[in-house]
């Protein structure tokens, strides 16, 4: 028996650690989730899975979380993706930087574990209204 579809999260982040968290929390949230740990991985993978969103973290090896997210603003079939930024910088310019690469949103490290669920699924709510505008307007 098959239920509705899952909200498909992607993971891009190069720790271990850090995307073994992250997945245990959402799936636990009930998230299907799918995880990369370099940039080139997470771009190949969001063209073929067509998340309904990307956690992006910057720093990454080779491409960095913020030149990935160009890419994927750039290329028709992601541009859509909400992408949130994962970062351990908290200063106001870095956040800043995320919003001008294309992220939705800024999220500092140590991520509020507590908190994540939820702020995914406003994410991915916002993204889908923002699709529903387009297409009644
Ligand atoms: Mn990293």
């Amino acid at each position: 028996m098959s239920g509705p579809r899952r909200d498909r999260v992607l993971i891009i982040e190069d720790d271990a650690l850090n995307r073994e968290l992250l997945q245990a929390v959402l799936e636990g949230a009930g998230f299907e989730t799918h995880c990369a740990d370099d940039a080139k991985t997470g771009l190949q993978l969001a063209r073929r899975l067509h998340p309904d969103v990307i956690l992006m973290d910057v720093q990454l090896p080779e491409t960095d979380g913020l030149e990935a997210t160009r890419m994927l603003r750039a290329d028709a079939a992601t541009v859509a993706i909400p992408v949130v930024a994962v970062t351990a910088h908290v200063k106001k310019e870095d956040e800043a930087r995320c919003l001008e690469a294309g992220c939705v949103l800024h999220v500092s490290k140590p991520v509020d574990t507590r908190e994540l669920p939820a702020l995914v699924r406003g994410v991915v709510a916002r993204a889908r209204s923002a699709v529903a505008d387009r297409q009644t307007s």
